[in-house]
């Protein structure tokens, strides 16, 4: 061994003891991994997680994360992504081709709409929007260059529950019908549900996809997305493509998801149960027209939530009286204190923010008044409500 400092700080010959287990899983970072021989290193694979290669193909703590969220969706194989955006952008990439078409329901999360609007359509790819709550206008919409249909339970904001199944079915007659080998292909952002609400494969999907910056980090600190498959041969479309993007995720993200996801469950129900209690109170507040919840009786989507699902994550929208001004509204989301100015949601404070839905959806919305979107945190839900009392003063005055 060298003299040279430089070199013995770097090779040396203390090894710790081997056997160290504990609670959490270890965190290994790395771009570089060694291989034992040039043999290995010409014919390790690492698709199948059976060996290592490089930082971007998966580490110890990585595989270890897809693997769990794999089974907390009833999947057997998961890519993660840079972010739930990611995830959605990373599905289309994978799979869309030019002169090829995807659906998408007109209540979806808007950046995945604009992610289509703008790049899928300067790549040749056509998108069209559906009605998510009328099956017929999405087999009327599936044409011959359909390749793929989003759907997302529930709609983004306006939160309507729609009927899975029966959108599934009409995917599979379509494919029925074409005999075609490039079949339509169907993917769930299941956000939502996060694998606790409903098993998204039980409902018929073939990808499944998620923020789990919401649910599964449950702490507000990170972005991350995952996409879900059974079939092998969709993972390993979806995952070349992910390798020929370079998306990687950063290990300590990864760590904290995996000391998330401990919790999630725990946190998932006490935030259904304080939710609910909240969404229920605000439908009986004055200038509030409707509270769209799918576990609340009368909100769209209601009995398919029913039969579909076991529980409904933490989010709620308020519909306000079309006589009251937006400046009103505004004032009492500034007047809020528990309750947080601000975007995505599942993590340990509540937040709300008012949104403008007329321009986002194509397809009819029958409400003229503002919305407020909330998000409810692991505060005390008596707190809370005591704060949505407080802050509706400004908007009744
Ligand atoms: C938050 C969210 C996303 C995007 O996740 P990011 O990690 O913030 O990019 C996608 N879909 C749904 C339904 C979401 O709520």
């Amino acid at each position: 061994m060298s003299d040279d400092l430089s070199t013995r700080l770097i090779h040396h010959a203390y090894k710790p003891p081997e056997g160290f287990e504990a609670v959490a899983p270890g965190v290994h970072k790395a771009s570089t991994v060694f291989f034992p021989n040039v043999q290995a290193l010409r014919t390790t694979d690492w698709k199948d997680k059976s060996g290592y290669t490089y930082g971007l193909h998966g580490t110890p703590t990585t595989f270890t994360l897809e693997e769990r969220i794999a089974t907390i969706e009833g999947g057997h194989h998961c890519v993660l992504a840079p972010s739930g955006l990611a995830a959605v952008s990373l599905v289309d990439m994978a799979l869309l081709r030019q002169g090829e078409e995807v659906l998408i329901p007109h209540n979806a999360y808007g950046p995945g709409k604009s992610f289509a609007s703008v790049e899928l359509a300067a790549w040749g790819i056509t998108h069209r929007y559906f009605d998510a709550m009328d099956p017929a206008d999405l087999a009327r919409k599936i044409g011959p260059a359909t390749r793929l249909v989003w759907l997302e339970a529930p709609g983004s904001v306006t939160l309507e529950f729609p009927d899975i199944p029966a959108l599934v079915e009409c995917v599979r007659q379509a494919n029925a019908a074409r005999q075609s080998a490039r079949p339509i292909v169907t993917a769930l952002d299941n956000t939502w549900g996060a694998g606790i609400a409903f098993q998204p494969f039980d409902l018929g999907v073939d990808i499944s996809v998620q923020a789990l910056t919401k649910y599964p980090s449950g702490g507000a600190d990170v972005l991350m997305g995952s996409v879900v498959t059974r079939d092998l041969t969709l993972h390993r479309q979806v995952l070349l493509t992910h390798m020929r993007l370079g998306l990687n995720i950063g290990v300590n993200d990864a760590e904290l998801v995996l000391r998330g996801l401990s919790s999630m469950q725990l946190r998932y129900h006490a935030q259904d149960a304080s939710t609910r209690e909240l969404a229920a109170w605000m439908g009986q507040q004055p200038g509030v027209v409707q509270v769209l919840h799918p576990a609340l009786p009368g909100s769209p989507g209601h009995d398919t939530w029913r039969r579909d699902a076991t529980a409904a994550a933490c989010l709620f929208s308020a519909v306000f009286d079309a006589t009251i001004p937006q400046a009103r509204i505004d004032a009492f989301c500034d007047r809020l204190c528990l309750f947080k100015l601000g975007w995505s949601w599942a993590g340990p404070i509540s937040l709300c923010a008012p949104y403008d839905i007329g321009p986002s959806r194509t397809q009819g919305w029958p409400h003229a008044g503002g919305l407020v979107r909330f998000a409810v945190g692991l505060e005390s839900v008596h707190d809370l409500r005591a704060d949505l009392a407080q802050a509706l003063v400004a908007l009744n005055t």
